[in-house]
């Protein structure tokens, strides 16, 4: 069980090397999140106190640094689903991609800019181009976003997400 309170929004996270997929969804989501595939645990906790992130685990003896001061989630479930239905129940995290937000890239953590249709359309095969008027470019990596099939069913997985809310099941 977990019982930290964060005291306000938490909008800065680190994900610890075990959580990718958790990370990638976070960025799409808008949040901030922090994430090296390897780490050690004391560069872990270093980056968290010194970027003042949320650190995210499933390693509870990381938990038990001193140097986090309850800044952390302890995240009970393998899966990634199971992992944001946490954050959304205990630090209150916004699942609903209809609000507005600045978007992240799920690969780079940096937020997207939106580019026009003409810019875009060079860039995307002519269909999408002609479907879409509002894309989103990461700055770095230089991928293109639109609200396509993946977006729905991405939609929809975290609608479901938000549904169980009031399951007693972490
Ligand atoms: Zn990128």
């Amino acid at each position: 069980m977990n019982t930290t309170q964060p005291l306000e929004p938490v909008a800065r996270f680190v994900a610890d090397a075990m959580l990718g997929r958790l990370a990638r969804w976070l960025r799409i989501l808008g949040y901030d999140t922090a994430y090296e595939k390897v780490i050690t645990d004391e560069t872990l906790v270093e980056r968290a106190v010194r970027e003042d992130r949320w650190l995210l685990t499933r390693d509870r003896r990381l938990v038990l640094r001193k140097l986090l001061r309850g800044r952390h989630t302890l995240l009970a479930s393998d899966d990634v689903e199971g992992q944001l239905h946490q954050l959304y129940q205990d630090l209150k995290i916004d699942l609903d991609l209809t609000h507005q937000r600045a978007y992240r890239c799920a690969d780079c953590n940096v937020v997207l800019t939106p580019i026009g249709q003409a810019d875009a359309a060079p860039l995307v095969p002519s269909f999408v181009a002609q479907q879409y008027r509002d894309f989103l470019q990461c700055p770095r990596c230089r991928r293109l976003f639109w609200p396509g099939t993946h977006w729905d069913d991405l939609t929809r997985r975290l609608t479901a997400i938000r549904a169980r809310s009031l399951d007693t099941q972490p």
